[in-house]
């Protein structure tokens, strides 16, 4: 079965009866940068800008962050690459940079740390756009959004990087596209404002670590309360499925980056959802494609809808191993 697995890696993504589903990497480590491992997927789902930043001993400069960016836009020349803005705080804290704060998870992060500090942002997005000179396949994503006003104070500082940027192509005799721009869904307010925030953006990534952690209050990493940590809680699945009906409505293309969907059972309910575009660590590629092509995508809709009548997440949980049993 390994073997039957492993060979599925370079298959394209589609349940048994044909249903075209992306499968895209979550990246960050330089090795994301290897041909072995991008050949079998659809692009780069997330770019965890933060890792390479996490390894060094001070902030990269400008031309060090255009190396690495450019390295991994290569890597995918015709495919999208989703570079999230740095999310540092909470879980990730710079050896560099000392946060000392009560609430880590609910403090200074992700898009709050770096519009309070416009110059570590204008650096980092002037460095993706410069690395996507000449190139096409670049989109931007904003990391712990809760509502309009964030989206709004980083979208000028993106056009203003933008307008500098396109003097630097123009000397160069080059061009530079405006990059794809999109948000997390993964603080719990930004639900309720996707009206308001869709004309400014191009793409929503849900983020399941954080919105199950925000959701149910409940920090992702304390051992204490890892059973309260549920993706699986049907309220969590009942936002899923609203975010999707809302992307829909909304025509704004909708992924799903946080580890549910790299997970079968959450893949498979995901899928069973609607969602078509998954993306996840190259360790559950493989996996993750050779149970969706074994799948009718009638039957992950009857399962998904099946499990969504239920209101315990242990039964949710029951019930889908059961079902994936079936094909394995
Ligand atoms: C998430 O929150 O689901 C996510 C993908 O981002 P991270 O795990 O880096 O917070
Ligand atoms: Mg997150």
């Amino acid at each position: 079965l390994q073997q039957e697995v492993e060979s599925t890696f370079t298959k394209k993504t589609e349940t048994a009866d044909g249903v075209r589903v992306e499968v895209h990497l979550n990246a960050g480590l330089s090795a994301d940068t290897s041909i072995a491992i991008n050949r079998g997927v659809d692009g780069v789902g997330l770019y965890r800008t933060e890792v390479p930043f996490l390894m060094q001993r001070s902030f990269p400069s400008e031309d060090d962050q255009v190396n690495q960016y450019r390295a991994i836009l290569d890597c995918y020349p015709k495919q999208p690459v989703v570079m999230r803005t740095l999310d540092i705080g909470g879980d990730k804290p710079l050896p560099y940079l000392k946060i000392e704060e009560d609430n880590p998870f609910l403090g200074w992060r992700g898009i709050r740390f770096t519009l309070d500090h416009p110059d570590i942002f204008l650096i980092q997005v002037r460095a993706m756009l410069r690395a996507s000179i000449g190139r096409d396949n670049l989109s931007i994503l904003l990391p712990m959004i809760s509502g309009l006003s964030e989206l709004l104070e980083a979208k000028a500082l993106i056009e203003r990087a933008f307008s500098e940027v396109t003097e630097i192509a123009d000397q160069q005799g080059e061009t530079l596209k405006l990059p794809r721009l999109g948000i997390m869904v993964e603080v719990p307010s930004v639900l309720y404002q996707l009206d308001t925030i869709a004309p400014h953006i191009d793409f929503l990534s849900v983020g399941t670590n954080d919105l199950t952690q925000y959701l149910l209050a409940v920090d992702r990493n304390n051992a204490r309360v890892a059973e309260v940590y549920d993706t699986f809680h049907p309220s969590v699945l009942a936002v899923l499925k609203q975010i999707l009906d809302n992307s829909k409505r909304l025509k704004l293309p909708v992924s799903v980056c946080g580890e549910f969907a790299g997970d079968p059972i959450g893949a498979v309910l995901l899928v069973g959802m609607g969602y078509r575009q998954l993306s996840m660590n190259t360790r559950s590629v493989a996996k993750i494609k050779y149970v969706l092509r074994h799948i009718p995508s009638e039957e992950l809709e009857s399962h998904t809808a099946t499990v969504q009548q239920l209101s315990l997440a242990r039964d949710i949980r029951n019930a889908s191993e059961a079902f994936l049993e079936q094909y394995n």
